[in-house]
């Protein structure tokens, strides 16, 4: 079993390893990042390999892209007309001879945002191959709204990532996943090791996946205080205060003109960082998890406050969902609008305020998902953004005392939407959504689900909570399909859910109830009051009733979906106190219903 009825992974579940040694330079003069790499790829499937693929993600930039053909020049997830792309210098085997070694050229052949490796050997099962690259590529400003640089007054900000060839999963499901690089999908990567050197100019402070190896060479005396001191801090502490960005003494003496920072990382699907002459940096700290930020002092006022946001976002998920796992979590101030990494993400340096604190909650939410659990976000967007929309309504809640969420979650808000007829199906491939229904559809739309599975169709929220947590310990590090979540889902909960996972996330089917009619039949016991329900909308729900009385009481009933196992007609038949004067379905309008004018039933 690979992958069990429960939602499991099951015994013979296997998953590909992929551990990297990277070394690269940045060169501002040319915004050229030059680097090579060693991926040992462990081989943990059945199968014996010819060949790998890996992705080359800067190849979007290449003139003739695919990506190049679909999105408008200035698309958000386009390059505003920069051409780029890798150039590899050499792919190649590394062959060991007893204690000897040699190395072994590889053919390749690019094919578009991806390149295929023949293999000198076929790599049998258990066992593992080391392939080394060299590459270079020239940084775009605006690299599809997720990495790039900004001049400031005070120099060249960087915020860099999927700038290195790396390794395509190969999973049970799927054999090699080879999805393009498109821009809106974001990406798709195998759990490993990584050992990162990253060659700046001395000026420039590097934040970066991971945890610094050599602070003594890297940060000066009362830097490593001050970060040592916030580590142990429930408040922001400054590591690089305002009034000292920029200036000479922030940075440690020496002659040579860069410093090379680096990194040791465990676990990760990927690596990403950042790098600027001018950051502004504070942190604190929350059970050994060191919060940073990193901001140039023309950002936004409010990143005065990113600390503060990303540190309860860390806490909040951590104690509601599963411990973070990392040793940092950086939020850096940049182009990039909002983008994440494992450990580091990037958000505008335009924001302030609650915008912030949304898109910095929403970015470090995705170390749950997709970082830690690690499904395929170019096919499946709405299990790393719906979820990750889904616990930022909690965190929300939490930071600003709200009682209602104020963005995305409650169901009218969504029903609002789907009566626009817009709406499109969440288990879409991402490339292949609207572009302006992105929000909508991959995020929107599995959070105001999930919301209300956990608030309305259920009838207690711990037991969401117990099962989402169950789903999200059994699959952290691995790679769930939606099928295994929608398992394991039903198996903890103990509920065929199958109707609402195929209307909302594989349809767009609507939910529309409706009271029909009131009659009232006599029986040799008295009169019987006769409520014919109806559901016109294909997708079912429980219903609400609120049903008023001549004698001026009222009452609310609960029926369950099971009442449309046999068609969208039910009847509701009882005897009342005094003649019913009023019905009305969904009163609190819990549910998305996309026509509400059939709702209320009155006795004329
Ligand atoms: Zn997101």
């Amino acid at each position: 079993m690979l992958r069990e009825g429960s939602g499991r992974p099951g015994p013979r579940y296997w998953q590909q390893r992929a551990d990297y040694t990277i070394r690269a330079a940045l060169d501002t003069a040319t915004h050229t990042i030059a680097g090579s790499e060693t991926i040992h790829y462990t081989n943990n499937s059945p199968d014996t390999l010819a060949y790998l693929w890996l992705q080359l993600d800067q190849n979007i930039y290449r003139a003739a892209s695919r990506a190049a053909a679909i999105n408008p020049t200035d698309a958000r997830f386009a390059g505003r007309g920069f051409e780029g792309g890798y150039t590899i210098q050499y792919v190649r085997a590394v062959q060991r001879f007893g204690k000897a070694s040699g190395r072994a050229p590889l053919a390749t052949r690019v094919n578009g945002t991806l390149m295929r490796a023949e293999l000198d050997r076929p790599l049998p099962p258990g066992q593992a191959a080391t392939l080394e690259l060299a590459y270079s590529f020239e940084v775009p400003e605006h690299g599809s709204d997720r990495m790039g640089r900004e001049q400031f007054p005070g120099g060249w900000l960087y915020e860099i990532a999927q700038w290195y060839p790396r390794l395509a999963v190969y999973d049970d499901v799927r054999g090699w996943n080879t999805e393009q690089y498109l821009g809106q999908g974001e990406f798709y990567l195998e759990y490993g090791d990584f050992d990162v050197a990253i060659t700046v100019p001395r000026s420039f402070v590097v934040a970066a996946t991971g945890t610094l190896l050599n602070p003594l060479e890297v940060l000066t005396g009362p830097e490593r205080a001050r970060l040592a001191q916030a580590l142990k801090s429930d408040t922001t502490i400054a590591v690089i205060a305002k009034t000292e960005v920029g200036q000479a003494f922030t940075r440690p003496a020496g002659a040579g003109p860069t410093l090379t920072w680096h990194y040791s990382v465990k676990n990760v699907r990927d690596v990403a960082w950042a790098a600027a002459p001018n950051f502004i940096w504070d942190a604190s700290g929350y059970a050994g998890v060191l919060i940073q930020s990193l901001y140039p002092p023309e950002a936004n006022a409010g990143w005065a406050r990113s600390t503060e946001y990303a540190r309860h976002t860390i806490k909040h998920y951590s104690e509601k969902w599963f411990r973070y796992p990392y040793p940092t979590a950086i939020n850096v101030a940049g182009p990039v609008g909002g983008m994440e990494y494992p450990m580091i993400v990037f958000c505008g340096h335009r924001a302030g305020d609650r915008n912030l604190f949304g898109v910095t909650t929403h970015e470090l939410g995705h170390q749950w998902f997709p970082m830690i659990v690690g499904s395929n976000e170019r096919l499946y967007a709405w299990m790393d953004e719906g979820f990750n929309s889904f616990i930022n309504i909690y965190s929300g809640l939490a930071f600003y005392h709200d009682s209602v969420p104020q963005g995305r979650g409650p169901a009218a808000q969504w029903g609002r939407f789907a009566a626009t007829g817009r709406d499109q199906p969440p288990i879409l491939a991402a490339d292949r959504v609207t572009p302006a229904l992105l929000g909508s559809v991959e995020y929107g739309k599995p959070a105001a689900g999930l919301y209300l599975l956990r608030q309305q169709l259920l009838d207690d929220t711990t037991r969401f909570d117990t099962a989402f947590r169950e789903y999200t310990r059994r699959w952290a590090y691995k790679h769930p399909t939606p099928a295994d979540f929608f398992r394991s889902m039903e198996d903890a909960l103990g509920e065929d859910l199958s109707w609402f996972w195929r209307g909302w996330f594989y349809r767009t089917d609507v939910v529309d109830q409706a009271v029909d009619s009131v009659r009232v039949r006599q029986d040799s016991s008295g009169p019987i009051t006769r409520i014919f329900l109806a559901s016109p909308g294909a997708l079912p729900m429980p219903v609400d009733m609120r049903i008023t009385l001549a004698n001026g009481s009222a009452e609310n009933v609960r029926l369950p979906v099971e009442i449309w196992l046999l068609g969208n007609h039910y009847l509701y038949e009882r005897k009342f106190a005094a003649d019913v004067v009023k019905v009305e379905v969904d009163p609190g309008q819990n549910f998305p219903d996309v026509r509400r004018e059939n709702n209320v039933w009155t006795k004329s």
